[in-house]
């Protein structure tokens, strides 16, 4: 028997392959759908001989249209995960336009199939949505300070818009939503050109390029590991609506169910920088400074009591381990 039928938007990113990968192991029936921008069909070749995972080319901006069979029907899903937008400011800001339509109609479209579907939908926030923080670390209940007009915007933005159509869905039709305000993550099947600074620190080290610390290094951030964010969006679905009703009424929490995700554990970018190149000791690269990019946080990290609270969850892999796992990942690659 089979569990239930998935659908993931992005399926073919970083992330949204190891979600497929961690569903089709729950015995779901997966469709990955993903216009390949940032995706790659590389990322879910492992999945693809599996007879209960299918995949969809296509914009998330033409969804229905796209995944309309023969008859014109398109298919009922038990459970959606919005995942379809670039997350690496480099690929985000290369085309912003595109970038905030995805996650305006990408969102809205989602949204629209899961309140005709009656399917559960996942939305992939981000900790962008709190902007350049004045609070920290970041409370679910902190609204957040976002240059509406700067090189960030279109992702920053277009996040926050997607939030809001999901809480206007809840109220408005008792769409069953949960969204998750997802702090820096890493992982193997990171694009090795994404441009993050994971990624490119560690592809650095090991063309013994230049490790290009932008600014002074002195902003922070807070590196959760993959399979730590999958396994709270596994807990996350696995709770019954009413659960969730319950426990976001109560005074003090946000009213729409909206939680962060991230390991709390915060490093200065130049701490990342330093740790990766004592891991790589073999690298001739040096650590250079590049100019700041625009509107770039100067410090982020989740608290993550609700979820803890409400998924009995919290991150299990530390930033050592998950960079030795990445740097394993990535030194294949290159092999
Ligand atoms: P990614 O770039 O690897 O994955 C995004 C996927 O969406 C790619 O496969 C891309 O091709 C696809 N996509 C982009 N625009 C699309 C469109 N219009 N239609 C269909 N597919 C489209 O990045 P990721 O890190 O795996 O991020 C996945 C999701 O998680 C994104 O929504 C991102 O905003 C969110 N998120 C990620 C992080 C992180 O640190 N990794 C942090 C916060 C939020
Ligand atoms: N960064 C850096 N060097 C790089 C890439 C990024 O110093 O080669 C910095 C970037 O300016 C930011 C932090 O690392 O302060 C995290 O950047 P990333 O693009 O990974 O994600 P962000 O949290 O900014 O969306």
């Amino acid at each position: 028997m089979y569990l239930k039928t998935v659908l993931v938007t992005g399926g073919a990113g970083f992330l949204g392959s190891h979600l497929c990968e961690r569903l089709l192991s729950e015995n779901c029936v997966v469709v990955a759908y993903d216009n390949l921008y940032t995706g790659s069909r590389r990322n879910i070749a492992h999945l693809e001989a599996n007879e209960r995972f299918f995949f969809v080319e296509g914009d998330v901006a033409d969804l229905e249209a796209t995944l309309k069979n023969r008859d014109g029907k398109v298919p009922r899903f038990d459970e959606i995960y919005n995942l379809a937008c670039p997350a690496s400011p480099v690929h985000y800001q290369a085309r912003p336009l595109f970038t905030t339509r995805t996650s305006f109609l990408g969102m809205l479209n989602c949204l629209e199939l899961a309140k005709r579907c009656g399917a559960t939908l996942l939305h992939a926030s981000t900790s962008e949505i709190y902007g350049d923080p004045v609070v920290h670390p970041q409370v679910e209940g902190y609204w957040g300070n976002v240059n509406t007009i700067g090189i960030r915007s279109c992702y920053d933005e277009g996040k926050r818009v997607a939030e809001t159509l999901a809480a206007d869905y809840i109220r408005e039709f008792d769409t069953d939503v949960r969204m998750v305000r997802i702090f820096n993550t890493y992982g193997p099947r990171m694009h090795p050109q994404d441009g993050r600074v994971i990624s490119n620190f560690i592809m650095q080290a090991l063309r013994n390029e230049d490790i290009t610390i932008y600014g002074d290094g002195s902003q922070t951030r807070s590196f959760q590991y993959c399979d730590d964010l999958i396994e709270a969006f596994m807990k996350y679905m696995a709770l019954d609506k009413a659960v969730l009703r319950e426990f976001f009424g109560k005074p003090g929490r946000p009213c729409i169910p909206v939680i962060n995700t991230g390991n709390p554990g915060e490093y200065t970018i130049r701490e990342l920088a330093e740790k990766t190149l004592q891991k790589m000791p073999q690298s001739k690269s040096r650590l250079v400074m590049k100019p700041l990019p625009g509107d770039d946080p100067k410090k982020r990290k989740p608290d993550i009591t609700l979820a803890k609270e409400l998924l009995g969850w919290e991150p299990k892999i530390p930033l050592d381990v998950g960079l030795d796992r990445t740097i394993a990942y990535f030194s294949g690659l290159s092999s």
